[in-house]
């Protein structure tokens, strides 16, 4: 089987983490900013150190800002605030760009430009774009396209719906649905270009763009020489080296109230990424059913089942995009791949009525009960 989030060697777990929570949330809020362009609102966005002192001689510095449509925050540690300065506006810097390149509300980014030019000929795209594109690919192939990036046309009615509180209508349905399929994609990686086979296509990339930019953000920051850091978009995080002295970062996962097996469960971890996707504050009901904001590409709508997945794996690409698609999957079949992937954790909640079930993944089972 393809294993799209190889990379595990680093993967590792520990049980004396630094004591710091970061709550992951879906901030839907800062969610309309997502390309806004970056008017006055994003620009007064925070940039804070603060700086602890520890006994090693590494200082701890933490900031902030909104982008990509939530609240980025980095945490490090450097032996100097001019490092530490330097390093974290490199790493927004990066962000900054690829959020520029892979926004759907600027027409001219270089993910819409490639939607309205490669249907019928192949575009030479950016190394980003194509690790994107590919990456996403992959992850369809392992879930059987639970997760697709072609999802774009689906996820526009799904939003008018739950603008409007109405299902869709067949016939809108049908037409967007001729316009989804990851097998509509050719990509070719030598050459670094891209075709999309069928007119209208759209690429939503919202399911693994954030992960992405975090592991992207990591390395900036490794290439700065900070090799012990935390960068948190939103609900997608990634770390790399344990703080000084302690053996891990400790992650709080907020998981769906009396989901059980805890409402709140601490991860300790560095050197790997760990997402949750939810519905908790991004839903619609409609006529008495509650649906997420994550659609399934074969039936159009969003997901019913699901409250929430929670991801752990080597980087944070492969866990935003498994959280995606696990939220998607039967519970069960969620289960099987994770289980498929070299260092990933799984945590999957699902909803039926009022009652919450979790799911959990042998590797996710060894973390709940060694902390
Ligand atoms: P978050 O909203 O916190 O970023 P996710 O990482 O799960 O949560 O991404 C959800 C987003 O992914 C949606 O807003 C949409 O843009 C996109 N999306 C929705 N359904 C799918 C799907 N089946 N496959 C891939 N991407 C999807
Ligand atoms: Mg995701």
């Amino acid at each position: 089987m393809e294993n799209p989030c190889q990379g595990a060697k680093n993967f590792h777990v520990s049980n004396t983490g630094e004591h710091r929570s970061v709550f992951i949330r879906v901030h839907l809020w800062f969610r309309s900013f997502w390309g806004c362009g970056w008017t006055a609102p994003c620009l007064l966005a925070l940039a804070v150190g603060v700086r602890v002192a520890n006994s090693t001689g590494l200082q701890r510095f933490e900031y902030f800002r909104i982008q990509m449509g939530t609240r980025v925050q980095i945490v490090l540690y450097a032996d100097s605030e001019g490092l530490a300065r330097r390093a974290a506006a490199a790493a927004f810097e990066r962000i900054q760009n690829l959020d520029e390149m892979l926004t759907d509300y600027n027409p001219e980014s270089e993910l819409m430009r490639l939607c309205r030019e490669a249907s019928h000929r192949s575009i030479l795209v950016s190394g980003d774009l194509l690790s994107v594109v590919d990456r996403s690919l992959r992850f369809s192939r392992l879930t059987d396209g639970a997760f697709d990036v072609t999802v774009g046309p689906l996820v526009a009615l799904w939003r008018e719906a739950r603008r409007t509180k109405r299902l869709p209508e067949q016939r809108s349905l049908a037409e967007a649905r001729a316009r989804v399929g990851y097998k509509n994609i050719s990509l070719d990686r030598k050459a670094g270009s891209i075709n999309l086979r069928i007119d209208g296509m759209k690429l939503d990339v919202g399911g693994i763009a954030k992960g992405y930019a975090a592991d992207q953000a990591l390395a900036v920051l490794k290439e700065h020489g900070v090799l012990s850091a935390l960068v948190a978009a939103g609900g997608d995080i990634v770390v790399s080296g344990a703080p000084p002295g302690k053996g891990g970062w400790t992650i709080a996962v907020q998981s769906p109230a009396e989901s059980g097996p805890r409402d709140k469960i601490s991860l300790i971890l560095h050197d790997c990424g760990v997402s949750t996707s939810g519905d908790t504050e991004q839903f619609v009901e409609i006529r008495g059913a509650r649906y997420s904001h994550i659609v399934d590409p074969k039936t159009g709508l969003g997901v019913q089942h699901s409250a929430s997945a929670t991801v752990i794996a080597p980087d944070g690409t492969c866990a935003d995009a498994l959280a995606t698609a696990l939220s998607v999957l039967p519970p069960k079949q969620g289960l099987k791949v994770a289980e498929s992937q070299a260092g990933v954790a799984a945590l999957i909640v699902t909803r039926n009525r009022r009652q919450l079930r979790s799911y959990v993944s042998r590797r996710m089972e060894w973390y709940l009960s060694h902390h």
